[in-house]
C-alpha cells in the first residue's frame, strides 16, 4: 500500500475511528457564516451532554452558556480571526448546567491558497485535574493565611513580651548557652551606662571591666543549663564603670520557648544598693534605740528592786501589788528590749556564744518547769527519750525551748495540751513543739522566720513584735543545726529543731 492509499480512509472508517476515541472533537466550516459545527464525534456528545442534532449547525459559544467574559473566549476568537491555532482551558457548561474544564486545541485547516476552510476542535475534559489544582491552589492559600496568622500572632506576642521586658524596672539580660548576650533591656542600658552595641553580642564575663566575671559566678551559670538549677539572689558589689560602686543582686533562669528557641539564660540583676542602705539605717536606728533605752530601764529596775527590798512592814496589801506589779512589767519590758538587742546584735555579727557541755534533759525539764508554773491553761507533756550531755550555749538553747513553748501556748488559746518531744536522730538531738492552735497557712510558713514577720490575720489579737522566731533561728543556725515548722491552718503547728550532737567545738566558735 502506497502513502497516499494509506491517508485516504474511506470516511465510514474514519467516522468511526473518530467516534472510537475519548477525546471531544468537532468541526467548524468557517466559510459558512457564524462558523458552525459541521462535526462531532460521541465523545463530544457525551461530553456536553447536547444529542448529536442540538449540536450540529451551532455555533461552538453555547458551550459557554451565560459565561461570556472569560478570556478563554477572546484568544479563540483572536485565533479564528487570524486563522492561526491555539491551545486554551475553557470554562464550559453540559446540557445540564454542569460545569466542567475543557483543554481546547484549535487547528485551522486551510485550503491550497491559505483560506481558513475549518476549523478542528479537539477537547479533553481537565475538569478532575483543574479540581485538584484549585484545591491545591486552596491548600496552598490556607497555608499561606496560617502562615500570616501565626507570624502575626508570634509579632503580637513578641511585641507583648518586650514591652513587659522593657516595663520592667529590672535590669534583664538574654544570653545564649554560650554566656552570649543575644539581647538586654532599657532598663540594663540604662542602670549600666551602655549602648546596645556595647552589650550585644559581648561575652557576659567581658562586659564593663569584668565585673561579673567571678568564678562562684561563672560556676553557677555553667550549673543552669545542664542541671536547670537557677541561680537564686546572688550578690555582687562591685566598683562599676560609668556608675561607681554598687551592690547588685542577679537571678538567673533557663527559658525557652518551643519551637523558637531554647537554652538560652535569663539574667535578672537588680541594683539593691540603695534598699539595703535603708535596711542599714533602720537596723542602725534599733540598735541605738535599743541602747538608749537600756540604761534608764536598767536603773528603773534597780529602783523596782530597791522598793521591794525597803518595803515597810506594815505596807498595804495594795502598795504592795502595785510594786509586783510594777516589777513583772519592768521586767517583761526589759526581756523585750533584750531581744530587740539581740536582733541588732545578730544583724551587726556581734554574737557572743559560751559553748561549753550542759545536761540537756536537766536544762528541757526546768525550763518547762518554769514555763508550766506560769501558765494556768495548757499541760506541757514531754515525751522521747534521754540525750544526756549535749554541746552548745545553754542560755541561748533555754531561750530558743521557751520561745517555742511560749508562741505554742500563746497562739493555740482553746486547746489545752503542748506536746514536747525530744529524741536522738542519728547524730542529732530533734526537739519539737506541738500545738493544736490556729496553725499557720503555706504562704507564711517561711516567712515566719524573717525578722518582724507576724501573721496578718493575728496580729492585732495577740502581742508581739515579730523577732522570737528569727532569733531561735540564727541560734540554732549558729549551732550548726536547722529550725523548721509543718503546720496546718486549724490544727495546730509543730515547731522542730536539730542539733548536731558531736558539734565541732572549734566549728561552732568560727561561726
Ligand atoms: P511574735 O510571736 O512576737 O509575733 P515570733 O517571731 O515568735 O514573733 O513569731 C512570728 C509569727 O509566727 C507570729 O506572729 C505568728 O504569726 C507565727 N507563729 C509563731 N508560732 C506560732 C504557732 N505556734 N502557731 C501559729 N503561728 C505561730
Amino acid at each position: 500500500m502506497s502513502v497516499s492509499e494509506k491517508r485516504f480512509l474511506d470516511p465510514t472508517i474514519l467516522a468511526s475511528v473518530l467516534d472510537a476515541t475519548n477525546t471531544g472533537i468537532v468541526i467548524t466550516d468557517n466559510l459558512l457564516p457564524d462558523n458552525p459545527i459541521i462535526y462531532c464525534n460521541a465523545a463530544f456528545e457525551k461530553m456536553c451532554g447536547y444529542d448529536h442534532d442540538e449540536i450540529i449547525g451551532h455555533n461552538c459559544r453555547f458551550l459557554q452558556n451565560k459565561d461570556r467574559s472569560q478570556e478563554a473566549r477572546f484568544e479563540i476568537a483572536e485565533a479564528i480571526r487570524n486563522g492561526e491555532n491555539c491551545v486554551v482551558e475553557i470554562r464550559n457548561y453540559t446540557k445540564d448546567g454542569q460545569l466542567f474544564y475543557n483543554q481546547l486545541y484549535l487547528s485551522a485547516v486551510k485550503d491550497l491558497s491559505g483560506n481558513v476552510t475549518h476549523f478542528i476542535g479537539i477537547q479533553n475534559d481537565v475538569t478532575s485535574r483543574k479540581k485538584a489544582e484549585q484545591t491545591l491552589q486552596m491548600n496552598f492559600k490556607e497555608t499561606e493565611q496560617k502562615v500570616i496568622d501565626r507570624t502575626k500572632m508570634l509579632k503580637e506576642s513578641e511585641e507583648y513580651l518586650s514591652s513587659i521586658v522593657e516595663t520592667i524596672r529590672e535590669s534583664l539580660l538574654v544570653m545564649d548557652k554560650d554566656y552570649t548576650i543575644l539581647s538586654a533591656n532599657h532598663h540594663f542600658l540604662n542602670t549600666f551606662k551602655v549602648s546596645l552595641n556595647e552589650t550585644k553580642g559581648k561575652l557576659l564575663y567581658d562586659l564593663g571591666n569584668g565585673q561579673w566575671d567571678i568564678p562562684e559566678l561563672r560556676l553557677m551559670m555553667e550549673e543552669i543549663l545542664p542541671t536547670n538549677n537557677p541561680v537564686l539572689d546572688y550578690e555582687v558589689e562591685h566598683e562599676f564603670p560609668h556608675i561607681g560602686r554598687k551592690l547588685m543582686l542577679l537571678n538567673a533562669h533557663r527559658v525557652e520557648l518551643e519551637g523558637q528557641f531554647k537554652d538560652r539564660i535569663l539574667l535578672a540583676i537588680e541594683d539593691i544598693t540603695e534598699k539595703r542602705a535603708v535596711e542599714q539605717r533602720k537596723d542602725d536606728f534599733l540598735s541605738i534605740a535599743s541602747h538608749e533605752l537600756k540604761t534608764p530601764l536598767t536603773t528603773v529596775v534597780g529602783y523596782v528592786q530597791m522598793m521591794q527590798r525597803l518595803m515597810p512592814e506594815n505596807s498595804s496589801e495594795r502598795f504592795r501589788s502595785v510594786v509586783d506589779k510594777t516589777e513583772r512589767y519592768v521586767a517583761r519590758l526589759n526581756q523585750l528590749l533584750k531581744e530587740l538587742m539581740d536582733v541588732s546584735r545578730i544583724q551587726t555579727g556581734n554574737i557572743e556564744l559560751h559553748m561549753d557541755y550542759f545536761d540537756f534533759d536537766k536544762m528541757v525539764r526546768e525550763t518547762i518547769e518554769g514555763i508550766q508554773a506560769a501558765t494556768r491553761g495548757h499541760r506541757i507533756i514531754v515525751k522521747g527519750q534521754p540525750i544526756n550531755q549535749c554541746y552548745g550555749d545553754e542560755s541561748n538553747l533555754v531561750q530558743v525551748i521557751t520561745n517555742l513553748i511560749s508562741n505554742a501556748i500563746k497562739y493555740s488559746p482553746d486547746s489545752k495540751e503542748i506536746d514536747i518531744h525530744v529524741s536522738r536522730v542519728s547524730s542529732f538531738i530533734k526537739f519539737s513543739v506541738r500545738d493544736y492552735g490556729l496553725g499557720i497557712k503555706e504562704d507564711d510558713l517561711k516567712k515566719v522566720f524573717e525578722r518582724f514577720y507576724r501573721v496578718g490575720e493575728i496580729q492585732k489579737n495577740y502581742p508581739g513584735m515579730g523577732i522570737g522566731l528569727y532569733i531561735c533561728d540564727q541560734i540554732i543556725k549558729n549551732h550548726k543545726g536547722t529550725l523548721w515548722v509543718e503546720s496546718e491552718p486549724g490544727k495546730g503547728s509543730v515547731f522542730s529543731f536539730t542539733l548536731p550532737v558531736n558539734l565541732d567545738k572549734k566549728a561552732a566558735y568560727e561561726y
